[in-house]
């Protein structure tokens, strides 16, 4: 095995969170030592991910894809959740967590991380713009903040905000995709719970994403500080979920 191999696995490995170069190499040393059938069906099982395993168009939830279908059960047409509220949450884990609890019946939105105040573009603000373009499309109905304000005039600002160029193609996708998804609620009764970890990215998100979404005038809530600074959403009991759930504000 030539080393560049072993170096360009390793860096492979060195994307995964929590992974520095030791436990890389670690890893493709217990590797090593699997049988080849081993190897094979690792190697196999990775290959099928993305025929099996999928991030939902709408939400970005991960969710296991039966019939190449784009939409998670959350979503779906099927779905019994209560489309009034979406959960914005940095990651699956706290999602998992949440449903864990059972506290919660409503819809999320996974960031995917927290904002880099360094970083002008990224995954997390990708998803921030697609959560306006969510609630814009989605929730705009009869008594919709956008009736009353020109559409062009919201993305204008948007993409001022965010420098976002491509916006309005986005949007339409967005429409397509809402027809196929669930019956959506009205933007006057949606509510947005921003259930981040209180860290200070975790707030820096918060604030970033209540200036994106301003200008669709939607109900905005914060998890209450049940959650002591610095403790992760995701290792947070059933009753302290349910106690920042109810007292949010
Ligand atoms: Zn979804």
């Amino acid at each position: 095995m030539g080393s560049d191999f072993f170096n360009h696995l390793r860096k492979l490995l060195e994307k995964l969170p929590g992974i520095g170069p030791r436990q890389a190499n670690r890893f493709l040393w217990a590797l090593l030592d699997f049988t080849d059938d081993e190897q094979n069906e690792l190697s196999n099982a990775i290959a099928e991910i993305p025929k099996h395993l999928k991030r939902c168009n709408i939400c970005f939830r991960a969710f296991s894809v039966k019939n190449g279908e784009k939409i998670c059960s959350f979503c779906g047409l099927n779905s019994k959740r209560d489309k009034n509220k979406i959960m914005v949450l940095e990651k699956d884990s706290d999602l998992l967590n949440m449903e864990r609890a059972g506290v919660y019946d409503g819809l999320y939105h996974i960031l995917g991380g927290m904002i880099d105040p360094l970083e002008e573009k990224g995954l997390v603000r990708e998803r921030i713009k697609k959560l306006f373009e969510r609630v814009n499309t989605e929730h705009s109905g009869k008594n919709g903040r956008l009736n009353t304000m020109p559409k062009a005039q919201v993305l204008q600002d948007l993409a001022q905000r965010d420098g976002a160029s491509r916006a309005i193609s986005q949007q339409r996708d967005m429409r397509v995709l809402a027809k196929s998804g669930a019956e959506a609620s009205d933007i006057a009764s949606l509510e947005i719970i921003l259930a981040l970890s209180p860290t200070k990215l975790g707030e820096f998100t918060s604030n970033y994403i209540t200036r994106v979404l301003e200008p669709l005038k939607v109900k905005i809530t914060r998890l209450a500080r049940g959650l002591s600074t610095g403790i992760e959403l995701e290792y947070a009991d059933e009753m302290t979920l349910r106690n920042a759930l109810d007292n949010r504000r």
